[in-house]
């Protein structure tokens, strides 16, 4: 394994779920104290909203895509089989599905947590949301039914 600090390696396309979960078991998934990292992401737990002013720029980098490439309108279902919500911390990540799919993955350079981010867009708004790439969540899911577009 190679220093991070002076190349900057590319970015993966993740497209199986396998993939997903070997990347998810690179990084840590709890300092359960926020005081471990002054990234103070481990409690981003479902989807919350982080603003700019919040996210730790300077000490992210991208590590992953989880968007299909050439899909513009990736669909908006969601899976949760266990009766979980959007935003539950216990809600299965699923490749395939909203808002994952939408998603890119970034690792703290200090502490190595990784977190999926997505962007949603409304009217006059754009709210960033974060949550923690815990592997324990990662599951195969059928595809999704097809969009009715
Ligand atoms: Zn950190």
């Amino acid at each position: 394994m190679s220093s991070d600090s002076a190349t900057t390696p590319p970015v993966l396309i993740i497209r199986t779920t396998q993939a997903l979960r070997d990347l998810a078991a690179c990084g840590t998934v709890s300092s359960s104290s926020d005081e471990a990292c002054n990234c103070r992401l481990a409690r981003y737990k479902g989807w919350d909203s982080i603003t700019e002013m919040l996210w730790p720029a300077a000490q992210m980098r991208q590590v992953a895509d989880l968007r299909e490439p050439g899909v513009d309108e990736p669909t908006f279902e969601e899976f949760h089989p266990a009766r979980t919500r959007y935003e539950s911390p216990d809600a299965p990540i699923a490749l395939a599905y909203f808002p994952v799919n939408r998603a890119t993955v970034w690792r703290c350079r200090r502490c190595g947590l990784q977190v999926m981010r997505y962007t949603e867009f409304g009217g006059y708004y754009v709210d960033h949301r974060v949550r923690v790439l815990d592997v324990a969540l990662v599951m195969d899911a059928p595809s999704p039914s097809p969009s009715s577009s």
